[in-house]
């Protein structure tokens, strides 16, 4: 609320300063800002997806780009700070608001600006509500045109070149949302998994539970040294990493699936199924009773 008076009163100012992000090289020439844990309506919730970028011989990729054109230009200098070379891709590794309202602060740079196969349409259903809901996050006055999607998109894979160094991006069937994708840093063997993986944070599930743990299981065979999850750090032992998410969705799984073998309402379900994963995750009540019902509407047509 402090905020929102004070970007009153600044009138169009608000969103135009914040210092660099702070970025960590986890590995040569690939760096990450981790996001905070905070709820996605608390102060500083534009800044809670994991992002980060990747600097080829060419030119640099960018993968998401926050929760707000705030963070999207912190995150900006934060790349001026370590290279002189120009931004040619900005990768979004799906719909959420706190990983693509930021893109407007690229839009100068002239990237291409690259996604799922099924993220512009996710992106177009999606913009009235984000300059209803998230207006402080856009430059004031916040309109619609502000919301960018993608110009270039991914039907299953699709190498992109930075010079020296490529980047493997692969669309995923629905999973967290209807348009995951992830990307590798072939010679760095760095996966940024978007919000296929939360660390910590409970996974908020907006897609499919079955697709996703279908993704989780091939994910977690995938060759990589390191995974950038979508929220929480980042992980060297991959598999372990999707482990606690594996089975947290598979409790779900499991406690839908009892719920609607007993003939009990949805409401019921919400209520009591995934409760024994609450000890395990950081803002488990901001999304348990919310997957457990889109669960629950996925499962009983089983
Ligand atoms: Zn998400």
């Amino acid at each position: 609320m402090l905020r929102r008076v004070a970007c009153a009163l600044a009138l169009a100012s608000c969103a135009a300063t914040a210092a660099p992000l702070k970025v960590d090289e986890v590995a040569h020439g690939v760096f990450v800002h981790q996001g905070a844990t905070l709820a996605l309506d608390a102060p500083g919730h534009d800044d809670i997806a994991n992002l980060g970028f990747v600097v080829g011989t060419r030119c640099v990729a960018v993968i998401d780009t926050g929760g707000s054109v705030r963070t999207g230009r912190a995150l900006r200098d934060a790349i001026a700070l370590h290279t002189k070379r120009p931004i040619c891709y900005v990768i979004n590794t799906h719909v959420h608001v706190d990983h693509v309202l930021g893109n407007a602060a690229f839009r100068n740079a002239k990237p291409k600006f690259v996604g799922a196969a099924a993220l512009p349409a996710a992106i177009d259903a999606s913009r009235a509500y984000f300059v209803e809901h998230y207006a402080p996050d856009l430059d004031s006055p916040a309109i619609g045109n502000d919301v960018l999607g993608p110009d270039t998109t991914v039907e299953t894979t699709r190498t992109l070149d930075l010079g020296g160094r490529t980047l493997a991006l692969r669309a995923w069937p629905k999973a967290h949302t209807d348009s995951d994708l992830t990307v590798t840093v072939d010679d760095a063997g760095v996966l940024f998994a978007g919000d296929l993986l939360f660390v910590g944070r409970v996974p908020a599930l907006d897609g499919s539970v079955i697709g996703w743990r279908e993704a989780i299981d091939e994910l977690a065979k995938a060759n990589a040294k390191i995974v950038v999850p979508g929220h929480g750090p980042i992980s060297k032992d991959v598999a372990a990493a999707f482990a606690p998410e594996r089975r947290y969705l598979q409790t779900l799984v499991d406690g839908v699936r009892e719920e609607i073998a007993a003939g009990k309402p949805i409401d019921d379900a919400t209520a009591h199924v995934g409760q024994s994963e609450r000890a395990n995750w950081q803002l488990f009540d901001s999304a348990n009773a919310h997957n457990v019902s889109r669960a629950y509407q996925e499962l009983e047509w089983e």
